[in-house]
């Protein structure tokens, strides 16, 4: 059977959160324009149901377009035009102008109010549905070509203008590198680490506020802020950014590498050791019971790993110790998960963007949104932040471009 032919003005393929974001604002700006948004799955928004745990983190509050793009380990200057046009007000207008309520958190991520991310899909899907986009779910993509024809398994469609916003779909990385694109491979960001060391046995969710973390690779990454043990080794945020901009050369390296925990980084070494001096000199309470600094009771039992008193310390004892506080030196033997997010670094470079329209700077009438684009963020809301507004601009150009 002959494949139909099908024109309109506008193809938008992935029905998540840049697709679906991009459609609404295309048929805003055009009304009269036939704009479909095509979605593989037979429900779309899949990952806005499932994220921030069901609650939808979809932005963070950070209102200074320099402090934001600093939450983007790939990407950062060159988002800042974006950002400048698109950024974490114009989301929470554009939402609560579409009657959801948001809230702050004390850390600055956005939730809606409900704190259930049906509040977000159910705007997003109520406002496709009152603009006229055509929606059509189960409609897998299988080819694209220039001009812009799009294959589906029962039909081509034809349209001048073609968005991308496929989010981490490897086969639509083929398709473009066969345009001519130079796709950066994708590689998973915003990870935990799994580790190997009997100092970390045994204390699954004890977080300690304030650590200082070098990555050893070549350069080396620091990150401070807060760690959490889990049962298989750290995450919390000082792990997620180390992980986010380690991204690359963590992969490279097989996840294998050193990480260097200072537990204490507002005492210096020399105080850690005068303090150790005073309590040899006059006290005969047991070392891993008495805790001078305040970290947490079980996290230091293992550290000192010993139970001897303190008088009768030896100074290679309290040099081990020394070095377990302030240069903990923990072997890295695999990449963990962290179910809140997930995230793939890669995609289409950003200087083959026109960042101004989100256009391919090689194939005209081509524009691409979201995480199909080499940027993603930190965890927090940065990455839906990103897909909102690649999202807004491509509709924005697409509805302002000629056939
Ligand atoms: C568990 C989890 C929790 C998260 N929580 C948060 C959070 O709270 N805050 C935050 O900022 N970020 C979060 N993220 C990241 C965020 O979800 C992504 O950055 C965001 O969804 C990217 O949006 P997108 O539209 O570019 O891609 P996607 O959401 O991946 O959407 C792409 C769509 O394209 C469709 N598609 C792919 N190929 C084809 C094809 N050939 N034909 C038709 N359709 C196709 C897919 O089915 C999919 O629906 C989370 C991610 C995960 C996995």
């Amino acid at each position: 059977m002959r494949a139909t032919f099908f024109e309109v003005d506008a193809i938008i393929v992935g029905g998540g959160a840049a697709g679906f974001f991009a459609a609404i604002e295309l048929k805003r700006r055009q009304p009269s324009w036939q704009v479909l948004l095509l979605e593989a799955a037979a429900r779309p928004l899949a990952k806005v149901r499932i994220s921030g745990g069901g609650r939808c983190n979809l932005t963070h509050a950070c209102f200074e377009v320099g402090r934001l793009v600093q939450n983007y380990p790939r990407g950062e200057k060159q988002l800042r035009s974006l950002f400048s046009r698109f950024g974490p007000a114009e989301t929470m207008r554009w939402f609560e102008q579409r009657g959801v309520d948001l809230k702050v958190e004390e850390d600055g991520r956005v939730f809606p109010v409900s704190d259930s991310s049906q509040s977000i899909i159910d705007c997003l899907q109520g406002e496709a549905a009152r603009l006229g986009v055509e929606v059509r779910v189960n409609s897998r993509v299988l080819k694209i070509e220039p001009g812009w024809v799009v294959h589906l398994r029962q039909q081509v469609l034809k349209a001048p203008r073609l968005l991308l916003a496929t989010g981490g779909a490897p086969n639509v990385y083929e398709w473009l590198e066969g345009l001519g694109h130079a796709m950066i491979s994708p590689c998973p960001s915003l990870f935990t680490f799994t580790i190997e060391d009997d100092r970390l046995r045994d204390l699954p969710g004890i977080s300690v506020e304030r650590v200082r973390a070098v990555l050893e690779t070549k350069p080396p990454l620091r990150q401070e802020g807060a760690l959490l043990i889990t049962h298989w080794g750290l995450s919390g945020p000082v792990t997620l950014r180390l992980s986010a901009w380690g991204a690359r050369m963590l992969q490279q390296l097989g996840y294998q590498a050193w990480v260097r925990v200072d537990w204490l980084p507002d005492v210096s070494q020399e105080e850690v050791r005068s303090m150790f001096e005073q309590r040899r000199a006059g006290s005969n309470k047991k070392i891993a019971g008495d805790c001078p600094w305040g970290l947490p009771k079980r996290l230091w039992r293992n550290l000192v790993a010993d139970e001897c008193v303190w008088s009768r310390a030896s100074d290679k004892m309290l040099n081990r110790l020394l070095e377990s506080l302030k240069n903990c030196r923990l072997k890295i033997v695999a990449k963990g998960v962290f179910k809140e997010e997930f995230v793939v670094a890669g995609g289409v470079p950003l200087s083959e963007i026109e960042l101004k329209t989100m256009q391919s700077k090689l194939l005209p009438g081509l524009y691409l949104a979201g995480e199909l684009l080499d940027v993603d963020g930190v965890t927090g809301g940065f990455n839906f932040q990103n897909a909102w507004a690649s999202g807004y601009v491509a509709a924005a150009a697409m509805a302002e471009s000629t056939a």
